[in-house]
């Protein structure tokens, strides 16, 4: 690691547990149950705590909200149609329009200790899009790198049909 560069890596860890926790970590007898009305007022008590939230932040947030009509929301994080989940993250640099971050990438970021740049693309290598574990997450540094690794193993698995 060079000397300097990752200053904010501390910091930066924090933020994202504190995300993966608030997002991913819930009781069980909450699954599957919607969102409640208590839940819904921490969240909002939680966003009012936020210091020195900008009207960017809080534009991103109150648009963020309305993932609560998505039938996947889970409070602060989803599932998208392809499969990927995502957290809300307002403040995470490489946001979405919503305030989304794809939660593979907020673990990579975590394991790495410093955030991904926007080509950088996490793969799933058991190619479940929704096993954001570390051990399931390769980082391959562009979309080129990551197509071409998906086509060679396509490649091996047509051999594999052959013999
Ligand atoms: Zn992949």
């Amino acid at each position: 690691m060079a000397k300097g560069v990752y200053k904010k890596t501390e910091e930066h860890k924090r933020n994202i547990s504190e995300a993966l926790k608030k997002a991913g970590i819930k009781p069980p007898s909450r699954k599957g149950i919607p969102i409640s009305e208590e839940t819904r007022k921490k969240m909002s008590e939680a966003a009012k705590e936020r210091k020195k939230m900008s009207d960017e932040t809080k534009r991103k947030m109150s648009e963020a909200r309305t993932g609560e009509k998505n039938h996947n929301w889970k409070g602060g994080q989803f599932t998208c149609s392809q499969g990927y989940v995502y957290i809300l993250m307002p403040e995470h640099p490489n946001i979405n329009k919503r305030g989304y971050v794809k939660k593979a990438r907020l673990v990579m970021e975590q394991h790495l200790g410093r955030y991904l740049k926007p080509e950088e693309i996490p793969h799933h290598k058991n190619e479940i899009k929704d096993d954001d574990r570390i051990e399931n997450l390769r980082l391959f540094p562009s979309k080129a790198k990551h197509t071409g690794f998906h086509q060679h193993l396509k490649k091996l698995n047509l051999q594999k049909e052959v013999t």
